[in-house]
């Protein structure tokens, strides 16, 4: 009972004062009835607020409000054995911050992937006003703070700057920002561009298997890859990084990669992504939607996303012949509406994206007009270079992965 909320304690002063001017024994039962206060029964380990509703901070025994917080937000409450279930405030996790346990209700578990890496603060740093909102990416208000604050600047938006709590992003609109200043808030060197591998099929010599041609990589050779990078300390990046990266809005450790693999074949989950799994490295696969069975997607590629790997379009039937000049891919002479059905059918299959990875590297002006034309933000080409700021977004180019190339090539193309 050492942490008593001081307005309950003030509370059954009152109401025993009252009580002993009318009836003592009544007072008695009512002091004893409080001081067992128990809100053990409302604790879940997640938790929303019914209405818009207080947040405190404990300050010499006594909880003082200092934020508020929206009902869309789920908090995670400390683990049950580490709440006082005397008070009447429960404690939220990893924070010693307090919410009241009448006024919150069960949630579900917080269950969002994280799509983001390791970020670098721009060596800027804001002062809110005295009052200012937290939101999260859509924009929705989640805690407004009744207080000033400073915070160094992860994202640069038009209309925002976004913030790290917690090790995740949250957003301030410009207009509840006070003012920006220079900052040291990190020595560590941001990266000029990055490199996006690209791969295609994996074998085991193990297994009795064989290289095809040069696109084909042995799984060791691979290990030996994610093996140097996990040791030097790089880190895969997803494709929303790397937008914002091009954008300028974010920094990159320098110490950034991407890692993409072609054309969806089930080398990837026999050997690729245990591997990734192992190194908790990351990879895009651009997949060829018309090769699965009644356009759905597998259940080892619904697997694979659900543990971070990232799906995005290599078309669903455009990876195929039939045209002439460039390498001859298909979608170098369709018309504009089937070209758009068929990059829009790819992305319905995988449950959304916005990256798309031409077929054969053929990329032609009504290529690009259906790309914008569906909503595709990135497009990767086949051709040699790494991604930097200001570069035309619907004609990146990567860093090809040649199976008999060995790892000092590899190192090579991440160092030069
Ligand atoms: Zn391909």
């Amino acid at each position: 009972m050492k942490k008593r909320n001081k307005t309950t304690k003030r509370l059954q002063i009152l109401v025993l004062a009252l009580g002993f001017v009318c009836c003592g024994l009544l007072a008695f039962y009512v002091y004893t009835s409080h001081k067992t206060i128990d809100i053990t029964e409302f604790y879940h380990p997640y938790v929303q607020v019914n209405k818009e509703a207080a947040l405190y901070q404990l300050n010499k025994d006594e909880y003082e409000e200092f934020a508020k917080v929206y009902p869309n937000v789920t908090m995670q409450l400390e683990n049950k054995d580490k709440q006082d279930m005397h008070t009447a405030y429960f404690k939220l996790k990893n924070q010693d911050v307090y919410v009241k346990a009448e006024d919150v209700k069960e949630a579900a578990a917080l269950t969002k992937q994280k799509m983001t890496s390791r970020y670098l603060p721009f060596n800027e740093t804001i002062t809110t006003n005295d009052s200012y909102t937290l939101k999260d990416g859509d924009g929705n208000a989640l805690v407004t703070m009744n207080q000033k604050d400073s915070y160094p600047i992860y994202m640069k938006n038009k209309k925002t700057i976004g913030v790290m709590v917690n090790d995740q992003l949250y957003f301030i609109d410009q207009k509840d920002i006070k003012e920006t200043k220079q900052a040291d808030n990190t020595k560590e060197e941001a990266a000029k561009d990055v490199p996006v591998f690209m791969y295609h099929y994996f074998y085991s010599k193990a297994n009795g298997e064989k290289a095809e041609n040069g696109n084909w990589l042995e799984v060791n050779d691979f290990e030996d890859q994610l093996k140097y990078l996990k040791e030097k300390g790089y880190q895969t990046v997803y494709m929303q990084d790397l937008e914002y990266f091009m954008d300028g809005k974010i920094r990159l450790p320098k110490k950034s990669v991407s890692l993409t693999v072609d054309d969806g074949t089930k080398s990837i989950y026999q050997y690729a992504y245990p591997l990734l799994k192992k190194y908790d490295m990351k990879a895009t696969l651009f997949l060829i939607m018309n090769k699965f069975k009644d356009d759905t997607l597998p259940d080892t590629f619904q697997e694979m996303k659900e543990n971070g790997m990232e799906l995005q379009s290599h078309s669903y039937a455009m990876h195929t012949g039939g045209c002439d000049g460039g390498h001859g891919g298909a979608l170098r002479c369709v018309d504009l509406d089937t070209g758009i059905k068929d990059t829009k059918k790819s992305f319905s299959i995988i449950g959304g994206g916005f990256v798309y990875c031409y077929p054969y590297g053929d990329v032609t002006e009504s290529a690009l007009e259906i790309m914008k034309d569906s909503g595709v933000r990135m497009a990767f080409t086949t051709n040699y270079g790494k991604i930097e700021p200001g570069m035309d977004k619907l004609q990146l180019p990567r860093v090809r992965i040649f199976g008999e190339s060995g790892l000092s090539q590899f190192i090579y193309s991440l160092d030069e």
